[in-house]
């Protein structure tokens, strides 16, 4: 029979301690009776810490997940062994994080001025830890766009991506530089999450002539020219990381027609049946093969590749692909 690690143990302990005080403070100001039910509760995690037993499953002795018991210690029951009741609640909640988060994502297809956006957001389970935002900056309706990756998976990773899109959708109201926007968006990220919390990603805005664009950490964007791919190298640390990092930005002329794809590592690592991943190499190959679509064909064209690569395996990454195209010379300017 497994075990809960005892470090969580020892972790959770006085986490389960406080609830204790906290619940005898609270007694004069709520029902006996109610108080008596949780300190019950309180007790008997205590009494399993004391006797083994703690954080094992009471129907099949397995180890509850740990996630789920850092958020509650009182559990005693692993997810395949909730109640009805329990399992409603569990998938009620997952149901409102998918909500929220998709009313975070933008339009999927975003046409302004000289250029064409469009992107799919793929999340590996209810919810996901990819970022993406598409959204007017600037007086001279300039676009910014960003694709992102949060550290973690599930529900705890799509509340820190709620707060990045938060502190970036303030930003981008400053009408500041892209240089400015990065780093107030790292210090501001910084100092509100904990340091193993942070997030790798390609931001950019439309210039005159192209676009400027910072890579803080994440996989390298790739530049559809008319004759060739270009990859292009990051520019700095992931956000959330070092309060004070600089980012740089680099400026890169576009051509009409040419295009920058920023994805997560979701799609070159997607698996196949025997393990092996996608790799950049077959995304290259993957784009060469859409050469003349739009881009919301290309993007299609892709996923389809990918999920024909992975065949029945299970997807164990959040996947988004993005991609920006200044418009053929005497095309239009909406979709
Ligand atoms: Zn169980």
């Amino acid at each position: 029979m497994s075990a809960i690690p005892s470090s969580l143990i020892q972790e959770l302990r006085p986490k389960i301690l406080e609830r204790r005080l906290r619940l005898e403070a609270a007694a004069r100001n709520v029902s006996a009776e109610y108080v008596q039910d949780l300190l019950t509760q309180v007790d008997a995690a205590l009494e399993r810490i004391d006797k083994g037993g703690y954080g094992l499953c009471e129907t099949c002795h397995d180890p509850i997940e740990e996630d789920r018991l850092r958020r509650d210690p009182l559990l005693r029951m692993c997810l395949d062994h909730l109640s009805q009741a329990e399992m409603r609640a569990h998938e009620q909640d997952l149901d409102l994080a998918m909500q929220i988060q998709t009313k975070l994502l933008p339009p999927r297809d975003v046409s302004q001025g000289a250029w064409q956006v469009h992107y799919r957001y793929q999340p590996a389970g209810v919810v996901g830890g990819d970022y993406c935002e598409i959204a007017a900056m600037g007086e001279d309706g300039q676009l910014f766009f960003t694709v992102g990756d949060v550290a973690g998976k599930g529900v705890a990773a799509s509340l820190l991506m709620a707060h990045l899109s938060a502190i970036f959708r303030s930003l981008l109201a400053l009408n500041l530089p892209l240089t400015e926007v990065i780093s107030r968006a790292n210090r501001l990220f910084c100092e509100s999450t904990p340091a193993t919390h942070y997030a790798t990603l390609v931001a950019g805005r439309t210039t005159e002539s192209g676009v400027e664009l910072c890579n803080a950490g994440h996989c390298r964007p790739l530049l559809l020219r008319r004759d060739r791919i270009e990859r292009l190298e990051a520019t700095g640390l992931p956000l959330g990381l070092f309060c004070g990092s600089r980012h740089a930005i680099r400026s890169i002329e576009m051509e009409p027609g040419e295009s920058l794809v920023v994805y997560t590592d979701g799609v070159t690592e997607a698996e196949d049946l025997e393990g092996r991943a996608f790799e950049e190499d077959r995304l290259i190959e993957s784009l060469r093969a859409q050469a003349g679509r739009d881009a919301a064909a290309t993007i299609d064209g892709v996923l389809q590749d990918v999920e024909r690569f992975r065949g029945t395996g299970r997807l164990s990454d959040d996947m988004t692909l993005l991609m920006i195209r200044r418009h053929d010379r005497g095309s239009g300017s909406s979709l």
